[in-house]
C-alpha cells in the first residue's frame, strides 16, 4: 500500500469512527451495551418530535425501561412507514391486513401485523429490497438450516450499524482498546464473518488476528505472534481444534480472557469441555444472516443472552396461534429490524425456539432484555416414538460432555417398525467404556427414554467413526432421517 493510499484509509477510517455511536461510550462504563442503546435513543429523541410527544419530554437525561420502549415502537412505525413506501411486499402486506403505522402504539399492538416468513423472503428477495442495487455495498444468500434460499442486502449504513453493534458487545464482553481479537472461522466462500470481524475491530479500535486452520500449532502460533487475548468463533470448529490438540498441548499458558461462540447454538457440554481446555469464560453469542452477526450476546452471568434491542425488537410467540407468550415462556423467536435500510424485515419468524427474560439482570442492567438461549430450532427438530421432539440441541448435551468426542451425527432410521437412532461418533482413545458411558448418557435423554417405554423406539446403537474420516463441514446436518414415508 502506497504512503498515499495509508493516508486514505485512514482518513476513511476517521470519518466511519465519527459516525459511531459506541465510541461515546466511557471506557470505564460498566454496561457498554446498554449504554449504546440508551445513546441510540437519545440520539433519536433529539431528532424526532413524534418520540418527544410520545415520551412526553423535551430532555431525555435518563433512559429506563418505558423511555426505551417508546424509541421502540417509535422505531417500529417509522420502519413500517419506510417499509410501506420503499418495498413491494410491505405496501401490498399492509394494505392487505388493514394495519397502519399509527396503530403501533404498545408492545401488544403488534401482533396487528402479519408476520414475515423465511419462504416469503425466499420468493424474491428484490421485493424486499427498499434501496437500489446501486446502494447496497453488501449481499448476503444464506440457505441457512432451513435450506431455504434468501437472499438479504446491506447498505453502507447497515453496515455500520453492524460494525457499531460488534463494538458496543466486545466492550461488554471486557475488550479494552487496543487488545487483540483472534477469529477462529473456518474458510467459507460465499459467507465469510471473518471480514466482518475483522473490519469491525480495525474501525472500532481493536487489534485482530485470524486463522481458519485445523492445526492447533499454527492456532497457537497465530495467537501469540498477535498477542491476541479474546477470541472469537463457530464454537463447533473452536470445539474440534480444542478436542484435536488433546492432551498434547496446554492452551491455558496463552491467557486467553474470555471466548466467545457464535454463529452456530452452545450446548452447556461443549461450553464446559472449551472453559476447561482454555482456562477462560466462555460466552455465547446469537445471531442470524437476515440481522447480523451479533443480535444477542451473553454477560458474565451467562444467564441467557442480552439483545441488540436499538436495532432490533424481540418478540416471543407461541408457533401455533400467533399470539404472544408470557415472560419466561418458550416459544418461536419473533424479530424485527428497527434500522435497517436495504432490507427491512417486520416481525420475522426466526423459526428458533426461545424466550423473554426479565429486563433486570443480576449484571445490572436496567431496561435490556434478554433472551434464552436459542437453540431447537423448529426445522432441525423431528419426532420420534409416539412424537417426543427431538433436535440438535438435546443431543449435543447428551454427546458433547464427554471430552473425547470429537463430533457425532445421528442417523433415524426404522427397524421392527420402530424408529431406531445410531450415533456416528468421531472421538479420540474411543474404547468400549467410552462407548458404555455415552450410551447411559443418550438413554436419560427423556424424550427416548419415554419412546422406549411406549415401546415405539429401538434401545439407541453408538457408532465409532475414525478421526478425520468426516471433513470439517460448516452447519453439518446432526439428525439425518432416513425414514421413508414419514410425515
Ligand atoms: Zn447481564
Amino acid at each position: 500500500m502506497s504512503a498515499w493510499e495509508t493516508v486514505k484509509k485512514r482518513v476513511k477510517i476517521a470519518v466511519v469512527r465519527r459516525k459511531l455511536l459506541s465510541t461515546q461510550i466511557p471506557e470505564d462504563c460498566e454496561h457498554p451495551l446498554e449504554e449504546w442503546m440508551a445513546l441510540k435513543a437519545k440520539d433519536t429523541f433529539r431528532r424526532s418530535p413524534e418520540l418527544r410527544d410520545a415520551i412526553g419530554a423535551r430532555k431525555l437525561d435518563f433512559v429506563g425501561p418505558d423511555e426505551f420502549r417508546e424509541y421502540q415502537l417509535f422505531r417500529v412505525r417509522e420502519q413500517m412507514r419506510y417499509t410501506e413506501a420503499n418495498s413491494i411486499f410491505y405496501k401490498d402486506r399492509y394494505r392487505k391486513a388493514g394495519v397502519a403505522p399509527e396503530d403501533i402504539r404498545a408492545y401488544e399492538d403488534l401482533t396487528k401485523i402479519p408476520l414475515t416468513t423465511p419462504d416469503e423472503m425466499a420468493v424474491d428477495p428484490m421485493h424486499f429490497l427498499c434501496v437500489s442495487m446501486t446502494k447496497t455495498e453488501r449481499a448476503f444468500s444464506t440457505t441457512g438450516t432451513s435450506g431455504v434460499r434468501k437472499r438479504v442486502f446491506y447498505s453502507r449504513e447497515d453496515l455500520l450499524s453492524k460494525i457499531d453493534i460488534i463494538s458496543s458487545a466486545l466492550m461488554n464482553v471486557g475488550m479494552q482498546k487496543g487488545e487483540v481479537l483472534h477469529i477462529m472461522f473456518p474458510t467459507v466462500g460465499a459467507w465469510d464473518p471473518s471480514l466482518m470481524m475483522a473490519g469491525a475491530c480495525m474501525v472500532a479500535g481493536y487489534g485482530s488476528s485470524s486463522s481458519a486452520s485445523v492445526d492447533i500449532e499454527e492456532q497457537m502460533r497465530t495467537i501469540r505472534e498477535n498477542k491476541s487475548s479474546y477470541i472469537i468463533g463457530l464454537p463447533s470448529f473452536i470445539h474440534r481444534v480444542t478436542v484435536l490438540a488433546g492432551e498434547k498441548v496446554d492452551l491455558r499458558q496463552l491467557g486467553i480472557k474470555k471466548l466467545i461462540c457464535a454463529a452456530e447454538p452452545l450446548s452447556e457440554s461443549m461450553r464446559n469441555t472449551l472453559q476447561n481446555a482454555w482456562g477462560c469464560p466462555v460466552l455465547d453469542v446469537w445471531g442470524m444472516t437476515e440481522f447480523g452477526l451479533a443480535c444477542a450476546i451473553e454477560c458474565d452471568e451467562r444467564n441467557g443472552l442480552h439483545t441488540d434491542e436499538a436495532n432490533l425488537l424481540f418478540e416471543v410467540i407461541d408457533p401455533e396461534t400467533e399470539e404472544h407468550v408470557a415472560e419466561g415462556e418458550r416459544g418461536e423467536l419473533i424479530v424485527t429490524s428497527l434500522n435497517a435500510e436495504a432490507t427491512p424485515i417486520i416481525r420475522y419468524r426466526t423459526r428458533d425456539i426461545s424466550s423473554l427474560y426479565p429486563s433486570t439482570c443480576d449484571c445490572g442492567t436496567r431496561f435490556n432484555h434478554r433472551i434464552g438461549k436459542p437453540g431447537g430450532r423448529l426445522d432441525l427438530m423431528t419426532k420420534i416414538g409416539l412424537g417426543q421432539k427431538v433436535y440438535p440441541l438435546l443431543f449435543d448435551e447428551a454427546v458433547l460432555k464427554f471430552p473425547e468426542v470429537i463430533s457425532y451425527q445421528v442417523l433415524i432410521d426404522r427397524q421392527n417398525y420402530k424408529d431406531r437412532l445410531t450415533f456416528c461418533i468421531e472421538a479420540q482413545d474411543t474404547d468400549k467404556a467410552l462407548q458404555e458411558r455415552i450410551l447411559d448418557s443418550v438413554l436419560a435423554i427423556a424424550e427416548i427414554e419415554e419412546g422406549i417405554d411406549e415401546e415405539l423406539l429401538e434401545s439407541p446403537r453408538i457408532r465409532f467413526r475414525d478421526v478425520g474420516s468426516r471433513e470439517y463441514v460448516v452447519k453439518a446436518k446432526v439428525i439425518v432421517d432416513q425414514r421413508e414415508n414419514y410425515d
